[in-house]
């Protein structure tokens, strides 16, 4: 079976002019992809971040889940249990090599037409690889030199109309159901 993580980055991303830019986090976007992926089983979910109160932020949020928030909410504690604070995209990757001893697939996701990997070909190279790990970027989306760390890009998520500018949290929900949902559902 494969290892499925996750990469949510703040950085580098792009600002509204598509130049280099980090993001800040949202706390909707931790807990809301940590649920989702604990609800497909994927092994960990990594924040990247590189400003330090930022990872400080994220590492209160998920601190709290671990402790107070456990009796509370245990559901919530287990989706975030999973969750990890690193500065960079490279330190996710490497954390993932290390754990596994070998480097995982990455796999990129975009609003833009970047991509030219089709849905139901990535869903097949995820299951066919020991390790696989899916990013996703923040604000006008993963700057080139996060892009360039991907083996391949999938191709946007596209309805029926001509409008694609989801939530990072929306598209990481439904990218999960593409790749790792029942088919016969
Ligand atoms: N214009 C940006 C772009 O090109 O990706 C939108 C950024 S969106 C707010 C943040 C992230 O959500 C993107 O980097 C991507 O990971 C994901 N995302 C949003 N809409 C998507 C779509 N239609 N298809 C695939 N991924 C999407």
């Amino acid at each position: 079976m494969t290892r499925i993580s996750v990469v949510l980055a703040h950085a580098p991303c792009m600002d509204r002019q598509g130049q280099r830019y980090t993001t800040s986090i949202t706390n909707l976007d931790v807990h809301d992809i940590a649920r989702s992926a604990r609800s497909y089983d994927f092994a960990a979910f990594y924040i990247v971040t590189p400003v330090l109160a930022q990872q400080q932020m994220a590492e209160a949020v998920i601190g709290f889940w671990e402790t107070t928030g456990h009796q509370r909410n245990p559901d919530r504690h287990e989706a975030l249990q999973r969750a990890r604070v690193v500065a960079t995209i490279e330190d996710a990757i490497a954390a993932e090599t290390t754990a596994m001893g070998e480097k995982p697939w990455v796999l990129a996701t975009s609003a833009k037409h970047q991509g030219a990997l089709r849905w139901p070909d990535a869903r097949q190279k995820l299951h066919s690889v020991p390790r696989a790990m899916i990013l996703f970027g923040t604000g006008h989306g993963l700057h080139a030199d996060a892009l360039a760390l991907a083996d391949d890009i999938v191709t946007p998520i596209l309805g029926e109309a001509d409008y694609n500018h989801l939530s990072v949290r929306s598209a990481a929900a439904i990218c999960f159901d593409r790749l790792c949902g029942d088919p016969n559902e």
